[in-house]
Formats: C-alpha cells, sequence, structure tokens
C-alpha cells in the first residue's frame, strides 16, 4: 500500500492561521460497493472554509477537506462495477443516503436524516486521492473540462436545486439576490432558457458580470428590479432581504432561500408580502437526480463558471476559488454556528 499526499483540518481555526495541514497517508483503498479516484481537480467550496474555520463543527478529527472532486477512477473495491478503470467522474457533497426513510422513498433523499457528506463525514478531495461509494459519483459529460466541472458539483448542483424550487415558468423573470458562485451558475441556466434575470447585489463587480452574463438587468438590492419577477432566488446570508424579494414578486410568485444559513427575516408584511399566494420556500442540498440533470444540462448549455485555477502547494489545499468570494455555504445539512459568512 502506497502513501499519498493530503490536506487535513488539523487545528480548525482562522485561514490566516493556516488551519490546513499536508501529511502523508496511506492510499485509501475502496471497500465494498466504492471506487477510488486520482484526483484532477477539486473546486473550494464555502462550506469547506466553514469547515476549516471550525463554523461548522468537525464530525471527525484530520478530515481531508473538498467536495467538488473530479477525478478518473484507478481502483475498484469489490462488487464496484458501475464505471471502468479510467473513466472521469465527479464526488460531490452528498455521499450516502439510507435508501429506506420517507424521504429517501419519496424523491427527497436530500432531506435523509442519516445523509453523509463528502470532506465532512469521510475525506474529500485536497488530496491525491479520494473515495467514494460509486452510486454517489457522477458521469461527467465530455463538453465539461476538469476545471470547469469541478465548481458545478455543489456551487451548479445547488444553485439548480434553488432554480427548480422557486418554479420560475418557462420564459419568466427571475430575480437573484447575491451573486457569487451558486448565483452566477443559476443565472447562466436561467438565462440560457429565456429568462429575464434580473440580478439583485450591492456588489458592482459582480453586477458587471451579471450583465456580461447576458443578465436583463443589474442593481443594489433596495432599489428593486425594473418589472415584477415571477420567481426569485435569495442567495445572500441576509434575512432582512427576504420582505424585500418578496415585494418584488408579482402576485403567484415564489421565493426560494439557498442558504442553510440565513439571518434573521423581519416581520412580513402580510398584504404586500404574502397575500395573493406568493410563497416562501427554502433549500436544502440537492439529491442525485439534481445533479445527474443538472450536469447533462450544463453541457448541453455549454455553462462556465468563472474559475481561478490554482497548482497544488505544499502547505496549501489543491484548490481553485471563483474570482468572487463564494457565497454559498448552503451544501450542509448542518447548521453553521450563528455567523454571517
Ligand atoms: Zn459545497
Ligand atoms: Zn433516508
Amino acid at each position: 500500500m502506497g502513501a499519498v499526499r493530503a490536506w487535513v483540518v488539523s487545528e480548525p481555526g482562522p485561514i490566516d492561521s493556516r488551519p490546513l495541514r499536508v501529511v502523508e497517508r496511506a492510499d485509501p483503498e475502496p471497500g465494498p460497493g466504492e471506487v477510488r479516484v486520482r484526483v484532477r481537480a477539486c473546486g473550494v467550496c464555502r462550506t469547506d472554509l466553514h469547515l476549516a474555520e471550525g463554523d461548522l463543527p468537525p464530525h471527525r478529527s484530520a478530515t481531508v477537506p473538498g467536495h467538488e472532486i473530479v477525478g478518473t477512477v484507478d481502483a475498484r473495491g469489490a462488487e464496484a462495477a458501475r464505471f471502468d478503470l479510467g473513466d472521469r467522474i465527479g464526488i460531490a457533497w452528498l455521499r450516502a443516503t439510507c435508501g429506506r426513510c420517507r424521504w429517501c422513498r419519496s424523491g427527497r433523499e436530500n432531506l435523509c436524516p442519516a445523509a453523509r457528506f463528502t470532506g465532512w463525514d469521510a475525506d474529500g478531495g485536497y488530496a491525491e486521492h479520494a473515495v467514494v461509494p460509486e452510486a454517489y459519483a457522477y458521469r461527467l459529460p465530455p463538453a465539461l473540462d476538469d476545471v470547469h466541472a469541478a465548481p458545478l458539483l455543489c456551487a451548479g448542483i445547488v444553485g439548480y436545486r434553488a432554480l427548480r424550487r422557486a418554479e420560475l415558468p418557462p420564459g419568466g423573470r427571475l430575480g437573484i439576490y447575491g451573486f457569487g458562485a451558486s448565483a452566477h451558475v443559476a443565472a447562466q441556466v436561467a438565462i440560457a432558457q429565456g429568462a429575464a434575470v434580473h440580478v439583485l447585489t450591492r456588489s458592482a463587480p459582480a453586477r458587471e458580470l451579471a450583465l456580461s452574463l447576458g443578465a436583463a438587468s443589474a442593481g443594489p438590492a433596495d432599489a428593486g428590479p425594473p418589472e415584477p419577477l415571477d420567481a426569485a432566488v435569495l442567495f445572500a446570508p441576509a434575512g432582512e432581504l427576504v420582505p424585500v424579494a418578496m415585494r418584488a414578486l408579482d402576485q403567484g410568485g415564489t421565493l426560494a432561500v439557498a442558504g442553510i444559513h440565513l439571518t434573521d427575516v423581519p416581520r412580513l408584511d402580510y398584504a404586500r408580502e404574502l397575500f395573493r399566494e406568493k410563497q416562501l420556500r427554502s433549500v436544502t442540498a440537492n439529491t442525485r437526480a439534481d445533479g445527474d440533470e443538472f450536469l447533462q444540462l450544463a453541457a448541453a448549455l455549454r455553462i462556465r463558471p468563472t474559475v481561478d485555477p490554482r497548482p497544488p502547494r505544499r502547505g496549501r489545499p489543491r484548490a481553485r476559488r471563483p474570482r468572487r468570494r463564494p457565497d454559498h455555504r448552503r451544501c450542509g445539512a448542518g447548521r453553521l454556528r450563528g455567523r454571517a459568512a
């Protein structure tokens, strides 16, 4: 059994204190039904930073973070037959569910109370090798290259589920509040499908990016969109934007809140912000079906996340960050300890 290099969370703390440490470890062996990949690229999700900084309590010690993994299968455990050696696959946040609870049996495995997650309950992708139950891996369309596929595996999939939860009608008017990693992918999907997308964010560079991607308008949230919205997604972790977005909805419209952490929501004005069948919903991670559907769609629609590739370096994780600070922290089922990132 050989050794591999991996970056582990040694002592959770501020990023400046370098909570990740490079270690040499025994090469992980895939168990029954599992495959091992040689990691080609791994994205940095906000949740990885929360784990490194200790905002998300660790589930085990010295865990390797990283759950936007692209790799090639280089070993298969007993009974693993879904992939061939050399196949390129993706590993994402969700890595196990019970398959028996009422949520699993009704197509909502994202709500499974026994779900387990990559980089939290098991080692993730800031390493030379990573292991995953093959049933939870994704086939990656050839049109997606390694570096651009990686961020789609969490930021992309979760943004896509949020979009679906917002029930945007074909050719509809969509509002996007906050414009980080997840949002800029969801916006591209909606625009490619013919929606008029209005981006509401206080960040001027983010507004510029939104317009360059084809958004119909971009402005600060308090100014409101130039037309009523059929649907909206709140990506910013700012509860005070809930009434703002609810007011911007047309009657019958839906707001999906995409974060797992949100500051307190102020009191809603029933007449202006909820009556006439407006709906307010949350989004919790994703199912495998969401992931498969999104990855196919991303290839067909030529979705291109903005990336900033970095080579692996000693003492630093192999990492790529979105150019702007990633705003999504919604992949976890757990709650962050009270701090808006
Ligand atoms: Zn994530
Ligand atoms: Zn279950």
